[in-house]
């Protein structure tokens, strides 16, 4: 795993990303979802696996409706201090606009029979194009898969598993997006030291 698609894309003296290496978690594996509002707005789904985040844009946000198909392009790997990089990056710069982190938690790898496997095997059933992960987010929980769609490397498909974290109700990320964003959990905790004074 190397972070050269991303190094190249990016002027760390224009940008506020994290330059950043790869270098894995301590403990458990970790995700984010990031919200941004580029020239499209689109959800970044990343994963953690062997010391970057595996990176896909999901133009219509995540759902926890196993109907939802959601379209998820496979972009370059992001280090994985980008998990807490919220903050804007400026015009002129490659995806300018805004990012919030929507969720972020731990994940598991699990393989068809739902049993979790090492990240060696994940990243097997990745380059296979068909990954099944465990999330433990605030806003994504339970079983989800990741399927490669075969007409191309890079659109795959963002799929809920029927769970007991599944909705069978419309779903859609923008409704829960300022409660959850960490840019709102700052200003909810400033407001609350503000009003103790
Ligand atoms: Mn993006």
């Amino acid at each position: 795993m190397a972070l050269t698609a991303y190094k190249e894309k990016r002027e760390f003296d224009k940008t506020p990303e994290p330059k950043g290496t790869v270098k894995a978690s301590k403990s458990k594996l970790t995700f984010v979802v990031q919200r941004h509002h580029a020239s499209h707005l689109h959800y970044d789904f990343r994963l953690e696996l062997q010391g970057v985040l595996k990176s896909w844009a999901v133009p219509k946000g995540p759902s926890l409706n196993p109907k939802d198909r959601r379209l998820a392009m496979m972009v370059e790997d992001h280090p994985v201090s980008y998990a807490t990089f919220e903050s804007d990056i400026p015009a002129g710069n490659y995806g300018a606009g805004h990012v919030d982190v929507w969720d972020h938690g731990t994940y598991e790898p699990i393989d068809e029979d739902a049993k979790v496997i090492t990240p060696t095997e994940f990243a097997q059933n990745l380059s296979n194009g068909s990954i099944k992960f465990r999330m433990k987010g605030k806003r994504l929980k339970g079983d989800f898969a990741l399927v490669n769609m075969k007409k191309d490397e890079k659109s795959w498909l963002l799929i809920k598993h029927r769970d007991k974290y599944a909705t069978d109700e419309a779903y859609d990320s923008e409704d829960y997006t300022k409660k959850s964003s960490l840019a709102y959990t700052a200003k909810r905790n400033k407001d609350k030291a503000v009003k103790k004074k």
